[in-house]
């Protein structure tokens, strides 16, 4: 029998509009002393059901796994990640041919708050971002195999640097199911040597992947700049495209590897391509005005509220300078992934740099996470990628 969690009254109003975070200050007593992961069940102050989650201590205290009083067992974990997948065939990222990296489950966006597993090939990368996951890992591995059809064979858990305190939790990297040394996954038709065990995030962005499609229909015959490159995953899409030229920079000499790595794997000898280990804003101040496409897809300027305003400055200013040197004609892919800059504060931003350069900007597309990063509608804050497609005059 799960611990009951009461809550103080009228602290229930978020949940009754499926809102999957309980914070501290919303608790008023507990029955017993839940250890940190455990599932416990949420009460309103007269004692109605409200949610069954996992427990942890912190701001967020409890994350919802169901607003049904139900056992959080294997066939909970079977039911979400079979629904998961059904949603990735569905919109035709998974059980395909030309395609097998994507994003499985998208926490709060799957229901499942503090688990995220993407897919590479036949191994499932995950990692939790809660106690509760972690506890629960194996259980949720079992049901990433049986329920895939077959699409996944090897689970790797990756949770050293997602969970909140190392202390006695036993978070080692490694193969909880299976173990594969190929890692060479596919995106639409192209391929990607992925690095889940020393690479960033699960070891790929795989919210990029439509708009590196976009991208490429906009590549043809143009010299390009991918800025914050990481896998160059923009860049080997842009050699399809056409590219005349791509040169492809970060700050990390692993990361330019990586891009040269994955260009070689696509167009073996093809001298379009060159890649830079430099930091971002010298390069921008030293380059001329050879391109006519740029992309900046910067790591997160602001990871709390706090630092909204400096990164905001650092988003025109890193555009300021893409405006100053780009060919009259030219396309700026930019973008944001912090989620606490809303999708206008991001296009002020932008709109500052444009103003600085004095230059004729039209927006031509709004993008942002693709559908396999869905947002769930009770859940707002699971939106943070948004970028805009700018043509320079
Ligand atoms: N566009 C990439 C993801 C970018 S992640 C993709 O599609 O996969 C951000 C990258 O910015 C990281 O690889 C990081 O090494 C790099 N980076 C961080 N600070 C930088 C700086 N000052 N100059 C250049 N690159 C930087």
């Amino acid at each position: 029998m799960y611990k009951n969690i009461f809550l103080k009254k009228g602290k229930e109003e978020s949940l009754k509009r499926f809102h999957p975070w309980i914070f501290s200050g919303a608790i008023h007593h507990i029955e017993g002393e839940p250890e940190e992961g455990e599932v416990v069940r949420v009460l309103s102050s007269d004692g109605t059901f409200l949610a069954v989650g996992h427990w942890q201590i912190g701001s967020i205290t409890v994350r919802v796994l169901s607003f049904s009083d139900i056992e959080i067992d294997a066939a909970f974990w079977e039911e979400r990640i079979r629904v998961a997948y059904e949603m990735r065939c569905a919109i035709g990222v998974a059980g395909v041919e030309q395609n097998n990296t994507y994003r499985l489950i998208h926490g709060e966006g799957d229901c499942l708050p503090g688990l995220v597993v993407d897919i590479y090939g036949k191994t499932a990368v995950m990692q939790a971002h809660s106690v509760g996951m972690h506890v629960d890992r194996m259980a949720i591995a079992d049901a990433l195999l049986s329920q895939t059809k077959g699409a996944v064979e090897h689970v790797y858990y990756k949770s050293e640097t997602t969970l909140p305190f190392k202390a006695n939790l036993g978070q080692e990297n490694g193969f909880i199911r299976g173990g594969s040394a190929d890692n060479i996954a596919v995106e639409n038709g192209l391929k990607f040597h992925i690095d889940w065990l020393k690479g960033q995030k699960t070891g790929f962005f795989v919210d990029q992947r439509d708009n590196r499609s976009l991208l490429e229909h906009y590549a043809h015959g143009r010299a390009l700049l991918n800025m914050f490159c990481y896998t160059g995953g923009f860049s080997v899409y842009a050699m399809r495209g056409g590219a005349r030229l791509v040169h492809s920079v970060d700050s990390s000499a692993k990361a330019v590897d990586l891009v040269n790595k994955n260009i070689e794997l696509n167009f073996p000898g093809d001298s379009r391509h060159q890649a830079f280990a430099e930091d971002a804003f010298k390069y921008l101040d030293a380059m001329g005005d050879q391109y006519d496409l740029i992309i900046l897809d910067p790591p997160a300027f602001a990871k709390h509220k706090d630092s909204l305003k400096q990164a905001l400055k650092g988003y025109t200013r890193l555009n300021a300078k893409a405006f100053e040197k780009i060919q009259p004609g030219g396309i700026l892919f930019t973008f944001s992934c912090s989620q606490v800059v809303s999708k206008d504060n991001f296009r002020t931003a932008v709109f500052s740099a444009a103003a600085q350069s004095g230059r004729r900007v039209r927006i031509l597309h709004q993008l942002h996470q693709p559908a396999d990063h869905p947002i769930n509608i009770y859940h707002p804050e699971g939106e943070y990628l948004k970028g805009l497609v700018l043509y320079v005059e």
